[in-house]
């Protein structure tokens, strides 16, 4: 097992944190691949069979707390919990830890007791007395029916025995059975014991059996965890170590003297403890239940932890609490998901995962004293909503901590905040000054191809459709050089310091200046654009056109659409090698087009009836068109005959599929989007993400979908008559970013 030490696991993407875990070596590449294909870990018809009157599967988030540190183990800790923060805390009080050694935890052997209670009995003490004699006969008749349990190296181990006197002046007498039941839990296993211990019970002691059940007061099965942190990993900016260490030992002295504080101190505990309960198939009633009635068992409800101060100031936290747990039986055999919990926390034996989930109990409690002796758990919470927020919204890498801190700051943690926030700000997260003097706007569409896409460069048709105002440029006039802004795509150039990268951006605005006769003079271009950058929507023609009609506008050069079209064809050369042309053609032109470059009349338009109910969702992963195509061009070379065949079809759907859209037939366009992606798939332009994507909006209810663009990468259009929300809520919490046709987001359902 391979080092549990992970940082900045929060900022990668679901599938790269899934990655990360395979080539750790906390899963397996099966497990991987069930994780990475979206569908529910618990499949309808299996929790079909686990409980009763079943209508679905409920979903919870599925985390991971890497850096813990267990009796010298590496651990990655599986956590289902939906509440924020915790994972995150726990994680971070699991690096403090580590840094100090990590935990040492130990337990007693995994012993469940079995309650069997008797009335009626004349004498009480008697009856223990005679039930007491007759503990090895009943021993050997409760192992006799667990004979898998003793080969296991378990079985029933001593019994005990209480009388109480009942509400009523009766008295009760009671047997407990303690069994150690190695790897499970141990419910079942004791219950069947107890039941069949219950005749012969009658008979020796003269009395009726009642209840014959387990209690959930597993005070046999004690785990400790235990660590001390260096004082030096307490303090921070804001607050003295001294000051840290000494307020969580005064809120376990507070929750050791008020119940109210001990239940929600104990809580937070339980936040750690039933969260690695649920990812691996255990029953955390009883955990809790357990729980709590431990901690009330001197008389008065305390803390589940103690935290003192070591002579060298040191600070030590221990958690004892019972945890009956299991790595076999119960529901862990039928529930795919309690498996992968249980591979990912890479235990052997149920001793092992009841010292990690006190290990992880200690590291919960920490994380939430700490918090609240410092700055409260609030901005914890704030802070991840806020970086949640930001995620959804796209913000570039270099920009997200800024926009992170300014939601928090102007107290609108939503997301057009977010957006108005990374589209003001520069890398150094200062505003963009004003443009000063005479500023003039262009606008351009991008465009979503919905079928033709590489038949398109074999002179075949492809059938696209705009995605009005994509992109807007204002550009003003400076003294000298080129400072261009493009905040969306995390664009801050300034080729006056000539600092510039080549490429990218930058080639196109210098071929604009350089046909537009401009090279000596300076301006200032701020781009804002709401599709993402090379993910096959068209990004850069828009880019192009619309720069270049902002100079249009600014200079007064009167260019017309034609002659704007064709420098952008010529900037589009420049981006990605052998354009179709149907870009810069969308991006000028803004109309839906069959477009053909080998025929006579290149375009031919497309009038709508409505703007059809598409969802296009980018995947974030960047496809290279130049790479595509050049790929598409060599395996052409390699099988022409085929690929000939392949693009003829595709161009033929086109051309019905441009009818068929004309018509608003839905149906019908898409079932030949749905042959498309087939035929994309055929000539390799497909990818398991883009796949996935497609899985997704199939299963939420697009008639059609298949990827647009050109593919490796990139983004899919999906056909959802009167499902456009649940599609896009679908693919949107799958993590995917939405683009909508229309810039005021008036679309039909
Ligand atoms: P179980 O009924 O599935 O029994 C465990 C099985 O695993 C036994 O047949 C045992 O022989 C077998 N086994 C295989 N390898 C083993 C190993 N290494 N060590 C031990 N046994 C091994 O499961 P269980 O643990 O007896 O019962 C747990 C279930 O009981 C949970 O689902 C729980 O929700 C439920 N339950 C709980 C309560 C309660 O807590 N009050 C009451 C009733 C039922």
């Amino acid at each position: 097992m391979s080092n549990s030490r992970i940082s900045g696991l929060y900022r990668l993407s679901v599938n790269d944190r899934i990655g990360e875990l395979v080539k750790r070596g906390f899963l397996s590449r099966d497990a991987a691949k069930a994780l990475l294909d979206g569908a529910p870990l618990l499949p309808l018809s299996t929790a079909d069979r686990m409980a009763e009157n079943v209508i679905g599967v409920f979903g919870l988030p599925f985390g991971i707390a890497p850096n813990f540190l267990v009796n010298d183990k590496d651990y990655v800790v599986p956590m289902v919990v939906e509440e924020p923060s915790i994972i995150a805390g726990v994680s971070g009080a699991a690096r403090i830890f580590r840094d100090s050694g990590g935990f040492v935890a130990t337990s007693t052997d995994p012993i469940l007791i079995g309650q069997i209670q008797i009335v009626g009995v004349r004498d009480p003490d008697k009856a223990v007395q005679s039930l007491f004699s007759a503990q090895d006969e009943l021993i050997s008749l409760a192992n006799s029916l667990q004979p898998n349990l003793g080969k296991r190296g378990g079985g029933a181990r001593g019994m005990e025995f209480y009388k109480y006197r009942l509400p009523d002046g009766d008295w009760t007498v009671v047997l407990h059975l303690l069994v150690d039941t190695r790897d499970a839990m141990g419910a079942n296993i004791v219950n069947t014991m107890c039941e069949g211990l219950a005749a012969r019970v009658e008979e020796i002691c003269s009395g009726n059996v009642v209840l014959r059940i387990l209690s959930n007061l597993a005070d046999k099965s004690l785990v400790k965890a235990k660590a001390t942190i260096a004082l030096a990993s307490l303090g921070s900016d804001e607050h003295s170590a001294e000051f840290v260490r000494d307020g969580i030992v005064l809120a376990t002295d507070f929750a050791n003297t008020d119940p109210y504080r001990a239940a929600t101190h104990n809580k937070g505990i339980m936040n750690g403890v039933d969260a690695l309960a649920i990812a691996t198939g255990n029953d955390w009633r009883a955990i809790e239940a357990g729980a709590h009635a431990f901690a009330v068992k001197e008389g008065a409800y305390r803390s589940l932890t103690s935290w003192s101060v070591e002579s060298n100031g040191d600070l030590t936290g221990e958690l004892t609490m019972p945890l009956k747990v299991g790595i076999v039986g119960g529901s862990l055999a039928s529930n795919p998901g309690a498996r992968t919990g249980l591979a990912i926390a890479g235990v052997s034996s149920a001793t092992e995962l009841a010292r990690l989930m006190a290990a992880t109990g200690l590291a919960q409690n920490f994380a939430a004293l700490r918090a609240l002796v410092t700055h409260g758990i609030q901005k914890g919470h704030m802070s991840l909503h806020a970086r949640s927020v930001a995620a959804a919204a796209g913000i570039p890498d270099e920009q997200f901590d800024n926009v992170v801190a300014g939601m928090i700051e102007s107290g609108d943690v939503k997301t057009w905040k977010a957006e108005e926030l990374a589209s003001s700000a520069t890398p150094d997260g200062m505003p963009d000054e004003p443009l000063t003097g005479n500023a003039a706007i262009g606008e351009a569409c991008a465009k979503v191809i919905l079928l033709g896409e590489h038949a398109a460069v074999y002179d075949r048709h492809v059938l696209a459709l705009p995605i009005a105002a994509a992109v807007t440029a204002q550009i003003a006039e400076r003294e000298s050089g080129i400072r261009l802004s493009i905040p969306q795509w995390g664009i801050h150039d300034d080729w006056s310091d000539r600092n510039r990268k080549p490429g990218g951006a930058s080639i196109i605005i210098d071929l604009i200046m350089l046909q537009l006769g401009l090279t000596k003079r300076g301006f200032d271009i701020r781009v804002s654009s709401r599709v993402p950058m090379g993910m096959g929507l068209g990004s850069s023609a828009a880019f192009a056109v619309a720069v270049i009609r902002a100079f249009d506008k600014l200079l007064g050069l009167n260019q017309t659409d034609l002659e704007i079209d064709r420098l952008a064809f010529r900037c589009e050369g420049l981006a990605h090698g052998t354009p179709s042309g149907i870009d810069n053609n969308i991006a000028t032109f803004g109309e839906p087009v069959l477009y053909s470059r080998g025929s006579s009349e290149r375009t031919i338009p497309v009038s709508l009836v409505e703007i059809p109910p598409l969802v296009i969702a980018s995947s974030g992963i960047k496809g290279d068109t130049k790479e595509m195509v050049a790929g598409v061009r060599s395996r052409y070379e390699q099988n022409e005959a085929l690929y000939t065949t392949i693009f003829d079809e595709i161009g033929e759907l086109s051309v019905a599929g441009a009818t068929a859209l004309r018509e608003a037939d839905y149906a019908y366009l898409g079932s030949m989007m749905n042959v498309c992606q087939g035929f994309l798939n055929a000539i390799e332009v497909s990818t398991p993400e883009l796949e996935k994507m497609i899985h997704i909006a199939r299963s939420a209810g697009a008639i059609g979908a298949k990827l647009t663009g050109a593919g490796g990468g990139g983004s899919i259009v999906a056909l959802c008559p009167g499902k456009v929300n649940e599609v896009s809520e679908a693919l949107g919490l799958a993590g995917y970013e939405i683009i909508r046709m229309a810039a005021d987001g008036d679309q039909r359902d």
